[in-house]
């Protein structure tokens, strides 16, 4: 089975990962089926982006817009823009993954007041790593500069930069492609969890697998992930001010909106979701003409149950989407 490389839908181009060992294999099966194709090695571009040293001193944006940094270095740039913003941003820890590590959630503009909340988390899939990078440059961004000063009267952000420090690790060290969590079973030869399988809607219904091999398994039991606990918790304690939720994947250029369980099911409110998230489409080409489609993922994508935007969506929080950033090379 081919592991989807993008999050590809019907009118593009798909991108699928395979093992060299299973060459020979698919080339004759595309031939089979008339379907043109290209192969590419992307092993030296895994590798050149991984080697590259560590450097010591204080990380800063530079960093971040640079390379992609190991966990404890995000935790210290995190530590560092609350040390220099201290009136913006407090960290809060939300709970530990599964090898102890700590799931932190980073407070903007949280004055004591009932402001209403936007909630943004990044990574649940471990491979997607551009995800980590535009949440840390998204936290930056917002405190340090004064154009944003209005929103944070209006609004508090909830930004979870690492949902899933354990698997980001493990696709640092051992696995470029890793996706999911780090759990263990007993008698198992694979470990860990498709986290965004293991929300507790719908969970273990379509686009999923039972099994603990494959890259969509949707863990044993809904929650049974740790990361997806601490979040589920952290977001229930203050649900009913939360009136935004983003889910920060890649690739795609794609803002995804519920129902994404199943296909052509929609939330009654669908017509103000479709109109904010092509306001969000029209933001975003007016910096960089770069353009994202607006589509249900269960329609454009495929259905994927126990996703943590249905899961939101489930819990009364309005906007609730999937952002499947862009791409190197589009
Ligand atoms: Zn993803």
């Amino acid at each position: 089975m081919p592991d989807f490389l993008g999050e590809n839908w019907k009118q593009k181009q798909a991108h699928y990962f395979i093992d060299k060992d299973s060459v020979d294999k698919v080339k004759i099966n595309l031939a089979a089926n008339n379907i043109t194709y290209q192969m590419r090695d992307v092993n030296p571009q895994i590798f050149k982006v991984r080697r590259r040293r560590d450097l010591n001193g204080a990380i800063t944006i530079n960093d971040v817009n640079n390379r992609y940094l190991s966990y404890d270095e995000q935790m210290q740039f995190l530590n560092f823009v609350a040390q220099k913003y201290p009136d913006d941003v407090k960290l809060q820890k939300l709970g530990n993954s599964y090898e102890g590590r700590s799931i932190t959630a980073v407070r903007i503009g949280d004055d004591g007041s009932s402001k209403p909340i936007v909630w943004i988390d990044a990574g649940v899939h471990a491979r997607e790593w551009i995800s980590y990078n535009v949440a840390l440059y998204l936290v930056y961004t917002i405190v340090s500069q004064p154009a944003y000063r209005d929103l944070l009267n209006s609004v508090q952000l909830v930004v979870v930069p690492n949902t899933n420090p354990d698997g980001y690790e493990y696709s640092r060290t051992n696995d470029r492609m890793w996706r999911k969590t780090r759990s263990r079973f007993t008698n198992s030869r694979c470990g860990g969890a498709d986290a965004n399988r293991n929300y507790p809607f719908y969970w273990g219904t379509q686009g999923v697998s039972h099994s603990q091999c494959s890259e969509i398994f949707c863990g044993s039991r809904p929650q049974s992930e740790p990361e997806v606990l601490a979040l589920t918790n952290a977001i229930q304690r203050e649900e009913t001010r939360i009136k935004g939720y983003i889910a920060l994947h890649s690739y795609g250029q794609e803002i995804l909106y519920p129902w994404g369980h199943t296909q052509r099911t929609y939330p009654s409110d669908v017509q103000d979701l479709i109109q904010v998230g092509k306001a969000m489409a029209s933001a975003i080409r007016a910096v960089n003409n770069t353009d994202y489609n607006v589509v249900n993922s269960g329609d454009g994508l495929y259905p994927a149950a126990g996703a943590s935007d249905d899961w939101a969506k489930s819990r009364g929080i309005k906007y609730s989407y999937t952002i499947e950033l862009s791409p190197i090379d589009d």
